[in-house]
């Protein structure tokens, strides 16, 4: 089987190009093929000579991995179904806002951390995003963009535990920042985390400007370790005592799923606050999206609105997101969930 371009980095591609005695800057000009004008066709790329482009065509796989399905709806969200090589499905989301795009992200094939309360979750794991099948995502959800060369935004959000798969992760940063390649800054990208703190030390130090979004959902541990079995390994306290003492640009983002009659009343409000005591944060609640398969509920917009009160007054920034997409099944893993068990 030929290796996949999207797997190779840009020094790696042209050390490989270069043993196979091509010039010294034909690494670039295909970079800014793949990425930068994201064409995958090698026919395609001009600057490039004919006999180049062929022997580079039987060197490599070139291509995207396939869209399966795309649902949109009309605030602008377009979900992708995407298939693998291997059988296996993953999705990635669209998301239009005001003034910019974001991506939303897989990094494995579901996830082994079983919250509760994701749907991803309760398909298991499978295996990790190689590289290239995380940066296929990107390249897919750029062509439904056309020409557009505004702002973009990638959250790494979707199936998966990102920190789970740091190695691939960590190559999709260097590509996707390459000046021949995406050109996208590690400011414009956030890794969302159940809290993989030893990996969690690594990004930041690695990659000081990626944005962390820590993905918190319970006012105390003993709550958090029901909802999220990971908090069993991974210590909240030394968690938050990192996010205490680690200076950090832009404040952390916390996530909070907010579970009707679970962890959305006032009092837990309150304990959120004490919670997060000392540390910077700005937190994204996020009213639940049903799901038949799940023994939750969305609460009510008045129970949503006295939780949020509660810490505003006590001067924490938060952010209400009901989510986007919800007609179109945007819950984290619900697309690839039902096509699964379709
Ligand atoms: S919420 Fe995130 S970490 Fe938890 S099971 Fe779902 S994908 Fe995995």
């Amino acid at each position: 089987m030929k290796p996949w371009i999207l797997e190779r980095q840009l020094d790696e591609l042209k050390e490989e190009l270069l043993g196979a005695g091509f010039r010294a800057f034909t690494a670039r000009q295909v970079f800014q093929w793949v990425y930068h004008k994201n064409m995958q066709d090698t026919a395609a790329w001009s600057n490039i000579g004919k006999a180049d482009r062929e022997r580079i065509a039987e060197l490599y796989e070139c291509e995207c991995r396939p869209v399966l399905e795309s649902r949109g709806d009309d605030q602008g969200t377009r979900k992708f179904l995407i298939g693998l090589a291997d059988g296996l499905q993953i999705e990635a989301v669209l998301i239009r806002e005001k003034d910019h795009y974001t991506f939303c992200l897989s990094t494995q094939v579901g996830c082994a951390l079983d919250c509760a309360f994701c749907a991803t979750g309760s398909m298991g794991f499978r295996r990790n995003l190689s590289s290239g099948e995380i940066l296929s995502q990107v390249l897919t959800l750029k062509k439904e963009l056309g020409d557009y060369s505004g702002k973009l935004n990638l959250v790494f959000m979707g199936m998966g535990e990102p920190l789970l798969n740091y190695e691939n992760l960590a190559r999709v940063l260097r590509t996707i920042s390459e000046p021949d390649g995406l050109s996208i800054s590690p400011r414009h990208v956030t890794v969302s985390t159940a809290g993989i703190l030893e990996n969690l030390k690594k990004l930041e130090k690695d990659f000081p400007q990626v944005r962390i979004a820590f993905s918190l959902n319970a006012p105390d541990a003993i709550l958090r370790a029901e909802l999220m079995p990971v908090a069993n390994r991974e210590n909240l306290g030394d968690l938050l005592a990192h996010f205490r003492g680690h200076k950090r640009s832009r404040r952390l983002t916390c996530e909070y799923v907010l579970l009707g009659g679970v962890n959305d009343s006032p009092a837990q409000a309150r304990q959120l606050v004490r919670l997060l005591h000392g540390i910077p944060v700005k937190l994204n609640l996020i009213p639940y999206n049903e799901n038949p398969a799940q023994p939750f509920r969305r609460p009510d917009e008045a129970a949503v609105e006295k939780f949020r009160a509660v810490l505003v007054r006590h001067g924490l920034t938060v952010i209400t997101r009901w989510s986007k997409g919800q007609d179109i099944r945007s819950a984290c893993g619900q697309l690839a969930v039902s096509t699964a068990n379709s």
